[in-house]
């Protein structure tokens, strides 16, 4: 098996870009050790290892589904490796229902939980605050959602671990409704929720 590195956690498939073994290389050990910590911190359980792909598909950045994870290298900057921390926080929580804002959120709030390990990778966050009048559902800013989800953790410190309780709330069978989650944690819904945070956070 030239172009497949097994891993602990992960198995990584190179085969479409077999000069990019370091990399590879770099992010199989990248992934075999942020892989448990995101686990850890949603206390969820390790289920089986994750496929990690490398496609030459123009259209895709990074994507996963079930326990698969493919990224384009062309297309992610070469020093970035938290992209699989949000990746391999979607494939952990495996929602079946959930909304992008908050798939999205959670994702880049654990990214930003384990370390934001390349510096140069970072966009201005300042500056993703300016569509600061749309709403939660429009804010086209990860980075603005995870602040906003971090900004709820700190609100919920004495009811636990918003992130621990969100997910396992939304893994139920039937998943619970995450209005109804956000209206018994906090009094209110998504929406008064976000007026509040932007009127605190930018106003
Ligand atoms: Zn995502």
């Amino acid at each position: 098996m030239g172009c497949v590195i097994e891993g602990k956690y992960c198995r990584l498939d190179y085969s479409h870009f077999p000069e990019l073994h370091n990399r590879a290389g770099q992010l199989q050990e990248y992934f075999d050790i942020k892989y448990p910590r995101i686990l850890e911190l949603a206390q969820l359980s390790f289920r089986q290892r994750i496929n990690i792909s490398m496609k030459k598909d123009p259209n895709l950045d990074a994507a996963s589904w079930d326990d698969n994870i493919k990224f384009n290298p062309d297309r992610v900057h070469v020093a970035d490796k938290g992209f699989l921390i949000h990746e391999g926080t979607h494939v952990a929580q495996n929602f079946r229902q959930c909304s992008e804002w908050l798939m999205q959120a959670m994702a880049e709030y654990v990214r930003l939980k384990l370390g934001w390990d390349n510096p140069e990778c970072l966009y201005d966050f300042r500056s993703s605050m300016i569509c600061r009048s749309s709403g939660l559902h429009e804010q086209p800013s990860y980075w603005v959602w995870a602040d906003f989800y971090k900004w709820l953790t700190e609100r919920y410190t004495n009811k636990g671990d918003l992130l621990v309780d969100f997910t396992a709330a939304l893994k139920k069978d039937p998943p619970d409704n995450e209005e109804g989650f956000l209206i018994e944690a906090f009094g209110k819904p998504s929406c008064q929720l976000w007026m509040e945070y932007v009127g605190v956070r930018l106003g």
